[in-house]
């Protein structure tokens, strides 16, 4: 297809959004507001392809910032959609797709013996911080600067003054007497995790944290700091939260805790398992989950909860997944992204730090390694910005922020990947001049 250098009708599209939506969007990172391109309007999506409404194809690398791990429209989850579909969209009763998908999941994590589905993960991590907080029956919650873990009150937060100080609200709504209840330290920092603990010990309920950091780009774990997270938690009797949302399923079948042997005591999954529906869980051992209702007395309901439609998108997701040698062939697709991205910057001179896990990866713009939130806050953005611009012209559709990570899915072939190399190589080269 050929590709064209404007998009005149998703401009027009954008324009005629505002007048009914609040930015034209329905989640905010769609405005493309961190860079200087509007945002495409997609018509379709196929494969490792997107389809914008101007007639470009592009190979995605945002794939629905994480669920489409198959690739788009997969066959097999489409024929499992549609055959539930017929049978009726919600019951609003249990199914017995629902205990199929809990099994699923129960295997894939040694630390699950329970689970709850729901919709979201913003609903999945706010109904962990709720569980930590009624079975350890302390108030606070530690979160690491630049993790993401969905939009609750309690979680747009930022750092406060002091180390160690309870955070403040970073969007307006947020009541200051709730911030107060999440305390925010740098990611990769275990003495500020001691610090915290000991500052305001006995009144930590849950540790939050991604286990690989996905939400400021890529940041892997250093070595020895989620092992620790652990021992600090167990030592403080406070509860260790993964918000494995993006990494479990993706980095590894089993997530993180698979990938690196780190136990959590509550587990947050979503994207993945939805397998492009809304569809969310949390996890955790039978003595915790049993805290929640109806089972105990932490609430927690949802009409939608375990959509039949979602559930069966969902259990042959994870049943493809369990095939095929999926994450050696994810992981030889990205070492080979990662690589030629590498070559493609060093020949151009342009400083590059590729961070990758598995199947996600950055590529930030710094000769520095990237270990936290402020080492990506120091990246260079207007060269990503260019960057960004350069590859969508080339039918390369990045994640449209320096903050955003790269999701490579089964559908990418070797071709899509030299294809994204070869782009690379002629994008890092204009931004230099
Ligand atoms: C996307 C995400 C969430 C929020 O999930 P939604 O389904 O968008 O509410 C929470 N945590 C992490 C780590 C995420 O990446």
């Amino acid at each position: 297809m050929e590709q064209k250098e404007s998009y005149p009708k998703s401009a027009q599209a954008f324009a005629e959004a505002k007048s009914f939506l609040p930015g034209g969007v329905n989640s905010p990172v769609r405005a493309f507001g961190d860079v200087d391109v509007g945002p495409l309007f997609i018509a379709a999506a196929k494969g490792s392809k997107i389809y914008d409404i101007d007639g470009n194809e592009y190979i995605d690398y945002v794939g629905s910032w994480g669920p489409m791990i198959l690739g788009h429209a997969h066959p097999k989850v489409i024929e499992v959609i549609q055959a539930a579909v017929k049978k009726g969209t919600s019951f609003g009763a249990p199914t017995l797709a629902e205990t199929a998908l809990a099994e699923r999941i129960v295997n894939a994590f040694d630390s699950i013996e329970k689970i709850r589905l729901l919709s979201s993960g913003t609903e999945a991590v706010m109904t962990a911080i709720r569980l930590a907080r009624g079975y350890t029956k302390k108030d606070l919650i530690i979160k690491m600067a630049g993790c993401y873990h969905g939009h609750s009150d309690s979680m747009l937060v930022a750092a406060g003054s002091g180390l160690a100080e309870t955070a403040t609200a970073s969007s307006a709504g947020v009541p200051k007497s709730i911030a107060e209840l999440t305390v925010v330290i740098p990611y990769n920092d275990i003495d500020a995790a001691e610090d915290a603990l000991l500052k305001h010990k006995g009144k930590i309920a849950a540790v939050l944290v991604e286990p690989v950091a996905a939400n400021m780009g890529v940041v892997p774990p250093a070595e020895g700091y989620l092992k620790a997270l652990r021992n600090l938690c167990d030592a403080e009797e406070t509860l260790l939260i993964f918000d494995e949302v993006i990494t479990g399923f993706r980095i590894a079948y089993g997530g993180a805790q698979e990938l690196f042997g780190v136990k959590a005591d509550i587990t947050c999954l979503g994207k993945i398992i939805g397998g492009g529906l809304p569809l969310a869980a949390l996890g955790a051992r039978s003595d915790i989950m049993d805290m929640l209702a109806p089972a105990g007395p932490v609430y927690q309901a949802g009409t939608l909860s375990g959509n039949p439609i979602a559930t069966a998108a969902a259990n042959a997701t994870l049943d493809i997944l369990t095939k095929g040698d999926c994450y050696n062939k994810l992981k030889a697709k990205s070492v080979m992204l990662g690589a030629g991205l590498e070559d493609a910057a060093e020949d151009a001179g342009v400083a590059v730090t590729i961070n990758r896990v598995g199947s996600i990866m950055s590529c930030f713009f710094t000769d520095r390694p990237v270990r936290n939130f402020a080492d990506v806050q120091s990246t260079d953005i207007k060269q990503f910005k260019r960057f960004f611009a350069e590859m969508l012209k080339q039918g390369i559709y990045l994640a449209p922020s320096a903050y955003e990570a790269m999701f490579i899915s089964l559908a990418h072939t070797k071709q899509d990947i030299e294809k994204t190399i070869k782009a690379a190589q002629k994008a890092f080269r204009k931004i230099t001049n």
